[in-house]
């Protein structure tokens, strides 16, 4: 049907008034108080003078106010920018500066970020919420952002154009607030990408493109039961991954939402057995942290039965690992945010195919080019893939250039190298920025890596490429070891040239205790590239 999301919130809230709409640490809140609550930020917000078409802020971690802000935006036609709360004053004044956002709904314990870049940007107004004064959060859950040491006290400068989010809503009624959307294809929200590779875009993203992907997912899921499910929200909501999967489904399912601020590996596990969630999507070193947890077989996690990994390639030791813990089954999925973002899923309860990233979701059409020619390749080889369908976005906000060499006659060129086999499962196998080109022979990173994450004691692995004066590259691979295993280079080596051809066997090692990581646990390959470049400058 051509309604927007929020029509779901109102068929749930109509449909299960008293279910759980959202867990959070303990704290519980129906369906019907979550729309009353969308009601009435929403009214609020109309008041302040946010209007159809402006761009407001979200910084905030998972949480009641984060899921009721969205739909709030949403509801009077404004455009959400999910902004991470993690981002620093340069990363955040880019933010807000581009996307025009004139309204910014923070948690106060990044209020002093957003202060700093109030002049220099468009803002407006600031909503700061705390999660203390609207539901209790236990010190030890602060979300680490390092800012105030000494716990949950901040003070903030109420008053002309600074306002309480809890205040808002007790001063608000909860009577109905109409949709502003007038139609599907209106811009829904600016979701910030590039992260991993350079200075961030906005995708715009329609209302008809995040409805389409939940509709898609449901379709992938098919015995998704209305009214039945729970869904573990540890990806954050501000990720598109974590939006469309967890938030958006949840309300298209009337599922509980079970909403973790951060993860935490022992609090999850906790949170399982005593919660109970039937769905898990989730990324790949999500799952690592969970099986490689000493504690984890005294948990019961059997009630999952459904888990989605996407953002990264899933190893298959992984998936068998998890597997024997849950209910259920761990798939992978692919997408990007510029597809709102899943294209493609293997079949959850059907045939998957290991290392593959499954089939093209309904109504989406796949194809591998030719990075040099732009022609379509045959089955079996390897080229960039492209994508086509009713998720993929409008374009980039402000940036037409960048947007026609991304989406060329309605394919949206996803920058990753892969092939299809016979019978239409896709393969990633890079991307094409992060091949290493070393003595004139093609590595991927994630090929390596996987031959890395089959030794018994490596946890983690990233390959990178590094400047080499004979080779042009050689390739390094940065290993996290698992607890009570020790390793030498040498062993390393000895165990990689028996898996990898000479060529692609790393020459430089280092062990590392963690890696960086973007917020849905991406391995930043980027980060320490840099930090291999800026060694030999
Ligand atoms: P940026 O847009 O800056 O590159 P990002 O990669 O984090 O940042 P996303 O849109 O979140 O932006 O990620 C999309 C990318 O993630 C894909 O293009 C692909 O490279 C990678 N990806 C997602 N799922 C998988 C998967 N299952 N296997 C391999 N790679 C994946």
């Amino acid at each position: 049907p051509d309604v927007p999301i929020t029509y779901y919130l109102e068929k749930a809230a109509a449909d299960f008034p008293d279910l759980e709409a959202i867990h959070f640490m303990g704290k519980r809140m129906t369906y019907r108080q979550l729309l009353e609550d969308v009601y009435r930020l929403a009214q609020s917000l109309r008041e302040l003078g946010v209007q159809k078409g402006e761009r407001v802020s979200i910084m905030l971690p998972n949480s009641p106010q984060s899921v009721i802000s969205y739909y709030a935006v949403l509801l009077l036609g404004g455009i959400v920018v999910q902004t991470n709360p993690m981002y620093k004053e340069r990363e955040l004044e880019h933010q807000l500066k581009d996307s025009g956002a004139e309204t910014v709904i923070c948690l106060d314990q990044v209020y002093h970020q957003v202060a700093k870049v109030k002049t220099s940007t468009s803002v407006k107004q600031v909503i700061v919420t705390s999660i203390k004064d609207y539901l209790p959060f236990p010190k030890n859950w602060l979300y680490p952002l390092k800012v105030k040491k000494e716990g949950m006290d901040i003070d903030i400068p109420y008053g002309e154009g600074i306002h309480s989010f809890s205040q808002l809503l007790k001063k608000a009624l909860s009577e109905p607030v109409p949709s502003q959307v007038d139609s599907l294809d209106e811009v829904a929200l600016l979701q910030y990408t590039g992260g991993t590779t350079g200075l961030p875009k906005g995708a715009m993203l329609t209302h008809r493109n995040i409805l389409v992907n939940v509709i898609q997912c449901n379709a992938w899921m098919y015995k998704g039961k209305r009214g039945q499910e729970k869904s573990l929200g540890i990806v954050p909501l501000f990720h598109v991954y974590g939006m469309t999967v967890m938030m958006n489904y949840s309300v298209y399912l009337a599922a509980t939402m079970i909403l973790m601020p951060r993860f935490d590996a022992e609090e999850t596990l906790k949170l399982i057995q005593k919660e109970r969630p039937t769905l898990f999507p989730g990324a790949p070193t999500i799952y690592v942290a969970l099986i490689n947890h000493p504690k984890i077989s005294e948990y019961d996690l059997s009630s999952i039965h459904a888990c989605l990994s996407g953002s990264a390639p899933l190893p298959l030791m992984v998936q068998e690992e998890f597997e024997k813990r849950i209910g259920g089954r761990l798939v992978e999925g692919y997408g990007l945010t510029e597809s709102s973002p899943v294209t493609h899923a293997n079949p959850i309860w059907d045939r998957r195919k290991n290392g593959s990233i499954g089939l093209p979701w309904p109504d989406t059409d796949c194809r591998i080019v030719d990075p040099s020619t732009g022609e379509e390749v045959a089955e079996g080889e390897m080229g960039v893939l492209q994508v086509r369908g009713p998720q993929v976005m409008k374009g980039y906000w402000n940036q037409e250039e960048e947007t026609s060499k991304t989406i060329r006659d309605g394919w949206l060129h996803t920058g990753d190298i892969g092939t299809m086999d016979e019978e239409g499962y896709f393969y990633i196998m890079d991307r094409q920025k992060d091949m290493i080109i070393a003595g004139g022979f093609n590595i991927y990173p994630r090929e390596v890596e996987e031959v890395l994450y089959d030794h018994p004691g490596v946890q983690e692995a990233a390959v990178v490429g590094v400047p080499d004066p004979y080779r042009g590259e050689t390739v390094k691979a940065f290993v996290v070891l698992k607890p009570d295993h020790s390793l030498t280079e040498e062993e390393l080596q000895v165990y990689c040239r028996e898996k990898l051809a000479n060529f692609k066997v790393p020459r430089l090692y280092e062990f590392r205790d963690e890696l960086p990581k973007t917020t849905v646990g991406k391995v930043l390959r980027r980060v320490l590239a840099e930090e291999e470049r800026k060694k030999v400058q």
